[in-house]
């Protein structure tokens, strides 16, 4: 199941509890359908819990029964509304004038309560809306193919200070979100609280996981790099000492070097402990610059 698909099975689950939330919730769902006129309504989903909540969910807000419904063998369900008593009680309901039908503006004397524009935008949501899931790029977006629609509830969103960005694709005008926070902000505040702690812990994880790999990247640099230096180190003494003994170095060095001969793998922090006395790390350090320059000196000198 597609996470838009599990967000719309777990809005489903809320349970309707005021009247006013029900006519809220029926309107999104109504503005943002596949056709809300005068002569029909169908609404198309493939989200067999959004199928199973329209019915009730109608018939309690308007009073009104589902005509028909039916399932495309893609598993797209239409629900339909054609029966012209029924669709005069909707409109009247929502205040809209039967003769001149102006179904896709936005009436907001049905939405004026807070929880009533929260159900609004679950019912919007719920026809429109796709969210990508946490472990993809942050996008969630409600699209229609009224501008004016769209420019309308945009207006609503910023009043209730969800910030959606706006933009028009081929025929549809959208509003979405690519920022985490307000998609999870715009989840909760529709009811989607699991989804959006989904969207949460995955960016979370990501971010730890991110963290951890530089660690281990930054790490592994420098071992690499510690061990190239000593394989070095390791060349120019072997060549040094085939070439002219251990005569080429001087007696203070003649441990430091047998220390690297014998361990290649040691980092400067062990060949400086194993030094009699024991060593700094900038001593060690030291100690082996200088060798590498007294060997690459010595070469330079026989060639
Ligand atoms: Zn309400």
């Amino acid at each position: 199941m597609s996470f838009s698909s599990e967000t719309k099975a777990e809005l489903c689950r809320i349970p309707v509890s005021r009247d006013c939330c029900a006519v809220a919730e029926a309107y999104g769902l109504l503005l943002y359908a596949h056709s809300f006129s005068h002569t029909e309504i169908s609404m198309v989903t493939s989200s067999e819990p959004l199928a199973k909540r329209i019915p009730p969910l109608l018939a309690r807000a308007f009073g009104v029964a589902v005509t028909s419904q039916e399932k495309s063998a893609g598993g797209r369900i239409t629900l339909r509304i054609s029966d012209p008593v029924q669709l005069e009680r909707i409109f009247s309901k929502l205040g809209y004038d039967w003769e001149y039908h102006m179904t896709y503006h936005l009436n907001r004397n049905v939405i004026e309560e807070d929880c009533c524009r929260a159900a609004f935008l679950r019912g919007g949501f719920l026809a429109a809306g796709t969210v990508a899931g946490p472990d993809k790029k942050t996008h969630l977006e409600i699209s229609t193919s009224h501008h004016a629609l769209c420019r309308e509830v945009m207006s609503l969103m910023l009043d209730m200070e969800l910030m959606p960005k706006f933009a028009t694709r081929k025929t549809a005008s959208l509003l979405y979100w690519k920022d985490t926070a307000g998609a999870e902000d715009f989840l909760t505040l529709i009811g989607a609280q699991h989804a959006a702690m989904q969207m949460m812990q995955a960016k979370v994880e990501k971010q730890l996981r991110n963290k951890v790999n530089r660690r281990v990247n930054c790490e592994t640099a420098n071992v690499i790099k510690a061990s190239n230096a000593a394989a070095e180190q390791i060349m120019v003494i072997r060549q040094a000492l085939e070439r002219g003994g251990w005569e080429v170095f001087p007696d203070a060095l003649h441990e430091t070097i047998r220390l690297r001969l014998d361990d290649p793998s040691a980092s400067l922090s062990e060949l400086a402990a194993k030094c009699n006395p024991p060593l700094s790390k900038p001593g060690i350090s030291h100690r082996l610059r200088r060798i590498v320059t007294i060997a690459k000196a010595a070469q330079e000198e026989q060639q």
